[in-house]
């Protein structure tokens, strides 16, 4: 084994750059002892990703209106966002990277209503600011949503005053300036620097230690955590694990239309599906902007629109029988296969937004096509 300098040997190196990698090196910073951590990001800059605030809801989910959340899962997720919200109201209090915003899921319909009706009876324990709304409080909260609206259609809401918008890219680079400010411990950003590959190998002690080689120099590391997105799988499958699973990437597009929510506004969620429900809410740093999505597109890369990702995704797949198989399985679900189907349609130009719109109008039914515009 090739020795480092004990410059190039690190406690913990972590892979990636977005909100889960910056949100562990903070916590490694503030709350453990470990003392030599390397932060190793492929941009220039945090968070240009998955976490971009253009690339997905901005939605702090809770599991109080995530109609598709089992009570257990809910309970899961609501201690790891009660954190994350905990962190934004003691550093952001100047609100540079969140807004908050009531939000609400619709039931439209007899059958939606029930189903919310036993949910609320379900959730109203671990949620106590959850409640159960009817049309005059709709209105009072979201004309919009009423307005156009069947009115013999029976129309009520869960609703909570909890909800919280993020640039997550912000949190990202809020996690990281606040674990390199005030800290004895060692930190070495290594922004702009690509991981080609980690091997694990044994040092003179015959402890594990991991070389991670990158586009500049190579590292010596007593722990790596990869946390690089989609890449991550590239990477498991380097050092042996998860040979047996695929991707199936989905990148989501959002549609803008002037000021026509007051919060964030969701739709019942589709059980077959594991993509969150369309809905619609102000952008997270612009409220006289809606933003309603996301679809859901299947493409065959790592980042969406880096199209040398490409021939990653198909390493990381493995060009198998049993991959192939496992995506004719997911896709031979005539609700799946419609719904990705459609999903390709609406990012096409002219007639992708003429069918988006059907969609949009479950929320916001007088919405007028001319509203809609693509959001890149
Ligand atoms: C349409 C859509 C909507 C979503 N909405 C929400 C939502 O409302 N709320 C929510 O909580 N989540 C949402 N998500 C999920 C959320 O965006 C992701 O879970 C989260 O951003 C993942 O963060 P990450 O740090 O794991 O990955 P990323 O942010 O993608 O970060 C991975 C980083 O690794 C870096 N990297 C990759 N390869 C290498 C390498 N070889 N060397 C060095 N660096 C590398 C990348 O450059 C990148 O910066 C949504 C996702 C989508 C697609």
């Amino acid at each position: 084994m090739a020795r480092q300098s004990q410059d190039l040997l690190f406690d913990v190196v972590i892979v990636g750059g977005g909100v889960c990698g910056t949100a562990l090196l903070y916590s490694l910073s503030k709350y453990t002892n470990v003392g030599k951590i390397a932060l190793i990001e492929k941009a220039s800059e945090v968070a240009q990703v998955n976490s971009k605030h253009t690339s997905n809801s901005q939605t702090l989910h809770f599991g109080d209106i995530e109609t598709n959340y089992t009570l257990e899962k809910a309970r899961k997720v609501n201690r790891g966002a009660s954190m994350v919200k905990r962190y934004l109201l003691k550093h952001d209090t100047d609100q540079t990277i969140y807004t908050k915003y009531h939000k609400m899921v619709l039931a439209v319909g007899e059958a939606q209503a029930d189903k919310l009706r036993e949910r609320y009876e379900v959730f109203k324990e671990l949620f106590p600011d959850l409640q159960l709304i009817k049309k005059e409080e709709i209105d009072a909260l979201e004309p919009n949503v009423l307005e156009g609206r069947d009115a013999e259609e029976e129309t009520l809401a869960l609703f909570t005053p909890e909800g919280y918008t993020v640039d997550y890219g912000k949190l990202a680079q809020s996690f990281v300036e606040q674990a390199t400010e005030n800290t004895d411990k060692s930190i070495d950003l290594m922004l702009g620097t690509k991981v080609l590959s980690i091997e694990p190998v044994l040092d003179m002690q015959g402890e594990e230690r991991f070389l991670i080689a990158t586009d500049q120099q190579t590292l010596e590391a007593k722990t790596v955590v990869v946390a690089s997105g989609a890449h991550s799988l590239l990477f498991a499958k380097q050092l042996g694990y998860g040979q047996d699973y695929a991707l199936l990437s989905v990148a989501g597009s959002f549609y803008f239309t002037p000021n026509l929510l007051n919060g964030k506004v969701y739709t019942v969620q589709l059980a077959k599906l594991p993509f969150a429900a369309i809905h619609g809410d102000p952008e997270v740093h612009d409220a006289q902007q809606t933003r309603f999505g996301p679809t859901a597109k299947v493409m065959p890369m790592l980042e969406r629109g880096k199209y040398g990702t490409i021939w990653e995704y198909f390493q990381t797949a493995g060009l198998s029988l049993d991959a192939f198989r496992s995506f004719f399985n997911i896709l031979s679900d005539w609700t799946i296969l419609i719904y990705i189907l459609m999903n390709f349609i609406y990012d096409i130009p002219l007639i992708g937004k003429r069918l988006f719109i059907r969609k949009v109008r479950k929320i916001v039914p007088s919405v007028r096509l001319r509203y809609l515009k693509f959001a890149k």
